[in-house]
C-alpha cells in the first residue's frame, strides 16, 4: 500500500517537471545557457508533455512578448486585464500588431535546431503520447492504478500546469514588486515563483532576460528550475550559464526600480 502511494507520488512529481521553464523558456527562448543533446532531448520530451504548442510556436510568441511587452503587439498584453493575459488571448483573434510586428522577431536559430524541427514535425503524435497516453498507461500498467483514475489525474495535471504557466503572464504582470523597472507591468511575485518553479521573478526577468536563473538570487526553494539546470551543469550536459554581475543589477535597481 505504502509502496503504491510512493510510486504515485514519485510519478506525479516527475510529471510536474514536464513544464516549460528550463527548455522552451530559458534555453530556447532566451539562450541563457547551452545544452548538449541528451539534455535537449529530455527537455523536448518534457515540453511535448505540457501541450502548450510546439517549441517553435511557444518561443516565437514569447520572444514577441518580450520585445513588445505591454503593447498591442504583445500576445498576452497584461494592460488588457487579468482574463485576457491569463487565457483570453487564446480565445480571441490576435491583434493585427501581433502578426505584423511579430514578423520582425528573429527565429532563424530555431530553424537550425534539429530538436525543435523534429518536434514541430511530429508534434501531433508526440504531444498526445507524452501528455495523456503515457501518463495514463504507466500507473495503470506498472502498479495497478484504476485506468479512469489515471486518465483523470493526467487531465487534471495538464489543466493545473496550464494555469500555473498562464499565471506568469497574468499574476506576475499584476501583483508584486518592481525592484528593477517600475515602468513595466511585470512584477516579482514569490507565490508564482513557487508554483511555476522559479518563473515568478518576472520584473527581474524582463530587465535581464539572458540570466539563466531568471532571478537575481539562486534560491532553489523558490526556483527549482535553477536547481534543475545546475544539476545538468554538474553532469556536464548544460554549460555557458549566463548571469548578470551584481553591480549591474544594483545600478539598474537604483536607476529605474521602485524605492521602498
Ligand atoms: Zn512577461
Ligand atoms: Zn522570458
Amino acid at each position: 500500500m505504502v509502496f503504491r502511494y510512493c510510486c504515485r507520488f514519485k510519478f506525479r512529481y516527475h510529471l510536474n517537471l514536464k513544464r516549460q521553464p528550463a527548455g522552451a523558456h530559458r534555453l530556447w527562448s532566451h539562450r541563457s545557457y547551452k545544452a548538449k543533446w541528451p539534455m535537449k532531448f529530455i527537455l523536448m520530451i518534457f515540453q511535448s508533455a505540457s501541450f502548450q504548442d510546439d517549441i517553435y510556436t511557444w518561443v516565437r510568441d514569447h520572444r514577441v512578448h518580450h520585445k513588445f511587452t505591454d503593447t498591442d503587439a504583445d500576445p498576452y498584453n497584461a494592460r488588457r486585464g487579468f482574463f485576457f493575459s491569463h487565457i483570453g488571448w487564446l480565445l480571441t483573434r490576435k491583434h493585427p500588431d501581433v502578426a505584423s510586428k511579430g514578423a520582425t522577431v528573429d527565429c532563424s536559430d530555431l530553424e537550425q535546431d534539429p530538436f525543435v524541427i523534429f518536434q514541430k514535425k511530429w508534434y501531433l503524435y508526440l504531444m498526445p503520447l507524452c501528455t495523456f497516453i503515457i501518463p495514463t498507461l504507466v500507473p495503470w500498467w506498472a502498479w495497478g492504478e484504476s485506468f479512469w483514475y489515471s486518465w483523470h489525474v493526467a487531465v487534471c495535471r495538464y489543466c493545473t500546469n496550464l494555469n500555473i504557466t498562464w499565471s506568469v503572464n497574468s499574476a506576475a504582470h499584476m501583483w508584486g514588486v518592481k525592484p528593477y523597472d517600475k515602468s513595466i507591468t511585470s512584477v516579482n511575485n514569490a507565490a508564482v515563483s513557487f508554483l511555476a518553479l522559479g518563473e515568478g521573478w518576472h520584473n527581474y526577468h524582463h530587465v535581464f532576460p539572458w540570466d539563466y536563473k531568471a532571478a537575481e538570487l539562486g534560491n532553489y526553494g523558490l526556483n527549482f528550475t535553477t536547481a534543475f539546470i545546475d544539476f545538468f551543469a554538474y553532469l556536464g550536459l548544460a554549460y555557458d550559464l549566463k548571469t548578470v554581475p551584481t553591480n549591474v543589477i544594483k545600478k539598474r535597481a537604483l536607476r529605474s526600480g521602485e524605492t521602498y
